[in-house]
Order: structure tokens, then sequence, then C-alpha cells
């Protein structure tokens, strides 16, 4: 009993020291959407573009209840949060940007690319050409920004197939009213880069600079794109949208998706290309699988494991 006060006397010193038993707000932001790795010589920066809640269980071609399944097995649900992703490529001679996310063209929660770039350490008026896999809107949307070139120095390159499909206005007119804002969203983006002569497509397989080569892979666009990069015998093949959902599509590569234009094309290129990719060992970048989307194929019986790349500090 005598040692009661003395008790007192620490509990009372005690919470006096305690600094902070309010709680502090939740800071509520992640770290700056960019991810940087060497390949080589060239310097490669994955971009954010936010995420975007998508409903995969109804976009997919397969039962909703397999997806469903297949994303609660890899702790997901639905609808789920996709990660949408651009590449910055500095060859030393020439600063690339691969794709541009979507800008305005598919709500709030994207549009990111462009603060990211600075946020990297680059400015959109360094950037000499821009790669686009294919004119989706999350893919061209950064591009322009009412009316204006978001880069006005770069020089746009995409497959002809692409440009003709989607900036006809005769495709436009004759599209379901659902789809008119995929043809609307690629014309507001490119015609900018048209006027100021600044869009030159390409006629599939060709070399856009040293080290730097575009690779048909059609089926989810009519001129779908994969860009390869090598420095030093190094390669990073950004493959744009020839996979979706990792836990759907690596372990079931023959599942294909809503948004493909040709689902039989589009599942022949994956097949290939990824056939290609894991027995290559190519680092691979892929616009929606998890930022930074940047990781090896492995085969895995008739799928393959995805092996996220390793952190490093660039020294
Ligand atoms: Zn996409």
């Amino acid at each position: 009993m005598k040692f009661t006060p003395l008790f007192a006397a620490l509990a009372i010193a005690t919470a006096a020291s305690t600094p902070a038993f309010a709680a502090a707000p939740l800071a509520g932001t992640n770290a700056p959407g960019f991810y940087r790795v060497m390949l080589g010589d060239f310097e490669v920066t994955a971009l954010s573009d936010g995420t975007v809640d998508l409903p995969f269980d109804k976009l997919l071609h397969e039962p909703a209840d397999v997806t469903k399944k297949a994303l609660a097995r890899n702790y997901q649900s639905v609808p789920t949060e996709a990660s949408v992703n651009a590449f910055l490529v500095n060859t030393g001679a020439k600063l690339i940007l691969v794709d541009t996310g979507a800008g305005g063209l598919f709500g709030p929660t994207l549009g990111k690319v462009l603060a990211n770039i600075k946020a990297s350490g680059y400015q959109p008026e360094q950037i000499d050409e821009i790669y686009l896999t294919h004119l989706h809107p999350d893919h061209v949307g950064g591009l322009a920004a009412n009316s204006q070139l978001v880069f006005p120095n770069a020089v746009v390159r995409a497959d002809q197939r692409d440009t003709d499909f989607w900036l006809s206005q005769a495709n436009l007119d004759k599209a379901p009213a659902d789809s008119k804002g995929f043809f609307q969203g690629a014309m507001a983006s490119l015609t900018p880069y048209a006027a100021a002569q600044h869009l030159k497509p390409f006629s599939g397989d060709t070399e856009l600079a040293p080290g730097v080569r575009a690779t048909s892979s059609y089926g989810h666009t009519p001129g779908h794109t994969i860009y390869t990069f090598e420095s030093k015998a190094k390669k990073l093949v950004l493959v744009g949208d020839l996979i979706h959902v990792a836990a759907v599509q690596l372990a079931h590569p023959e599942v294909t998706i809503g948004f493909d234009s040709d689902p039989k094309a589009a599942l022949a290129s994956r097949t290939k290309v990824f056939q290609a990719l894991s027995r290559e060992g190519a680092l691979v970048g892929a616009a929606h699988l998890s930022f930074p989307g940047l990781g090896h194929l492995r085969v895995d019986g008739k799928g393959y494991d995805w092996l996220p790349v390793s952190y490093s500090q660039l020294r």
C-alpha cells in the first residue's frame, strides 16, 4: 500500500510523456507513380496513370463465377482495381514515351502520366517520340488537353492499321452508340498531332530507332503493336494490352476479353509473344498488370508465372 503514491506518480508521468494519444490523420496517398530500372545503357521509367475499377467478371470471356473464384484466389474481388501504366525510355539519344495514359478520357482516377513524368525528373517538352501500342482511350488520352499538344516536340508513331481504323469518320458513323467514344477519343487525341505534322504512322514490323523496334501483334485492335528495346544484350518488350487480368490470364492465357476487336487474333498474338518472351527471358512491361507492370514470364504448365522485377536503388 505504501507504494501507491509512487505508482500514481509514475502513471501520471507516463501519461504526460506520451506525445500523441490523438490519432494522426491518415496520409491517404501513395508514393509518386514512377518506378525506374536500367536496361543495359537505357533508363526505363514505368509511369502510373492511376488505377480504374473494372468488372472483369463481365468483361472476360469466361463464366463470371470462374473469374470471381480466380480473383478470390489472388486476394482480389470485383470490380477489380486495375493499373494503367505507360513507359518512358531514355536511350541516351532519344527520350521515348510508350503510351500516354487516359488523360481526361477515362474518369478522374486516371490521367496521372503527365504529373508522374514530372515527378520522375523529366518535362513533357523533352520527349522526342511517342509510340502507341494501340489507339484505345487509356493509351492515347494523355496526348492532348483541350486540343493542345501535351508533348509539343514529340513525333507520334503508331501502326497505320490502327490510325486508319480509329481515325476514320466512316467507322465512327457506323459504330454502335456505346463504342463511338473509342473513335472520338482517338480523334481528339491524335488530330492535333496530325495537324502539326507530328503523326507518322508505320506499317507492320519496323525499326524505329537504334535498338528499338515495333512488332505487329494484331487482334486486341486492328494495329496493336509491341515495342522491343535492346541495349547491351538486355531486352525489354512493352506488350501493351496482350494481357489485362493476371489473376485469370496467366494460368489461363486462352481467356480473352471484351475489349478485343478480334479475340481469336488477340489470343494468337498473346500465345506467340508470351512463348517467345518466356523462352528468351526478356523483361516485360505491361500496360495493365499491377504497377509498375515490369517483370518476367515463366512457363508454368499450360500457363505462366509472373515474376515482378526486384527493387533496385540504381547505384
Ligand atoms: Zn488498355
